[in-house]
């Protein structure tokens, strides 16, 4: 079993639903995914018709179920959710196809994880809203048509890499999220400690967001904390100082790393001298599954440049080096 627990952890996402924006208005940041797929639920209700099949990568926690449960709210349509970790079988899909209304949304989060067998049994209910539906088995099975009232899927994945080409294209829409920026975060940071009724210095509030490595529920998830280290530490007021201190309690640096980030960076330092290597070799000495890594610890390290991905394998940069307090070596070419 991991010896590090994973950053996002799926039981905190009860929480998420709390500080999320119910309103695509209200979501802060990606203007322009924002912009693209307003236009697209707008003309969708001007039409009457179903909105078009949407498919929402990028790293976890920067905004795909909010997006996904804001559009179905926008369009004024039920919303059904379902996670592709679930759906074995086409059985497990059909009843959700099913049951769709006219217009509805099913949201399948982690859309990457169908089977084989799951995805080619959505083609034809996403492009002629039918399902082929095997009925017995051997020589007395037969096939039956059976038709769905239009409906819309989005799909949500951290690496659309991972899925086939047959599926990406059945998405009309197609947006990637990209990582909040710190002025981003404060905005979300300040309205989210007003949501929790807790006091926040402006200086605090951007302390928070520096540290969350670009990612909106990371930040929630460190406001709270330091908002119950303030109640039970301080006068319940977030000021500077009270951010520093909790969030130094966390183990969380300056850039907003955190233990699991670090050891990951360490672990290439000192057990592969800094690279190359390959991630399954860096998640084999962790202890730590290699999704793990790949989704949610690499691409903020990556996009923060401490580290790049090459032929060989993974490799610290020399802001890396200089992030753990080492000099690169001198024959370091990065
Ligand atoms: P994902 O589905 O990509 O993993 P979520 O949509 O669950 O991420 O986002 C996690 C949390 O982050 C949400 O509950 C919400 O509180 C916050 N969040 C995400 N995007 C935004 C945004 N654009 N504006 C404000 N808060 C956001």
């Amino acid at each position: 079993p991991p010896t590090v627990a994973p950053v996002i952890d799926p039981e905190q996402r009860e929480e998420d639903v709390a500080l999320r924006p119910k309103r695509m208005e209200d979501m802060v940041g990606q203007r322009e995914v924002y912009e693209r797929l307003k236009i697209a639920v707008d003309a969708a209700l001007i039409r009457g018709e179903p909105l078009g099949h949407v498919l929402l990568d990028g790293p976890p926690g920067l905004g795909k179920t909010t997006f996904a449960t804001c559009i179905p709210r926008a369009l004024n349509v039920p919303l059904q959710i379902a996670s592709g970790a679930t759906l074995m079988a086409p059985k497990d899909l059909l009843p959700y196809l099913t049951n769709a209304e006219e217009g509805s949304i099913l949201f399948i989060d982690e859309i990457h994880r169908l089977p084989k067998s799951v995805e080619e049994f959505m083609y034809p209910a996403m492009e002629d809203f039918r399902v082929d539906i095997t009925l017995g088995e051997g020589v007395s099975a037969r096939t039956v048509n059976m038709s769905l009232r239009p409906f819309t899927i989005i799909g949500a994945t951290t690496r659309s890499g991972l899925l086939s080409a047959p599926l990406r294209d059945r998405f009309q829409v197609r947006e990637h999220l990209e990582f909040y920026s710190d002025e981003e975060l404060t905005e979300i940071v300040r309205r989210n400690a007003a949501k929790l009724r807790i006091e926040i210095d402006d200086a605090a509030a951007e302390k928070i967001a520096s540290c969350s490595r670009g990612t909106p529920r990371v930040a929630n998830n460190r406001l709270r904390w330091v908002r119950d280290y303030a109640t039970s530490r301080a006068d319940g007021k977030i000021t500077l100082d009270v951010a520093k201190t909790a969030l130094k309690m966390l183990g969380i640096d300056q850039m907003g790393l955190d233990v699991q980030d670090r050891k990951y960076l360490e672990t290439i330092l000192r057990v592969f001298h800094g690279g190359p290597v390959g991630v399954e070799a860096v998640a084999h000495t962790l202890n730590t599954a290699t999704d793990t890594l790949t989704d949610e610890v690499e691409p903020f390290l990556l996009r923060a440049e401490l580290v790049v991905r090459s032929p060989r394998g993974r490799k610290l940069t020399t802001a890396g080096y200089h992030h753990l307090g080492v000099t690169p070596p001198a024959d370091f070419r990065s």
